[in-house]
């Protein structure tokens, strides 16, 4: 089973996403917390942090 994490199919597409992210975010980012990884479940790149994350992820 997948997570339900928005995928990339490469790092490549994960970096051009964060850039997209930190560009929208603005000064709200925190680029050190939005970081590509490699998820062995799906197979796919994630970002450390979504574009809308969901309630229950937002510690802060
Ligand atoms: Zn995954």
């Amino acid at each position: 089973m997948s997570c339900a994490k928005h995928s990339y199919p490469d790092k490549r597409a994960a970096i051009s996403a964060r850039k997209i992210v930190l560009r929208t975010r603005g000064r709200h980012s925190r680029p050190m917390d939005l970081r590509p990884y490699f998820c062995e479940e799906c197979r796919a790149w994630h970002l450390t942090k979504q574009l809308s994350l969901p309630a229950f992820l937002q510690v802060s």
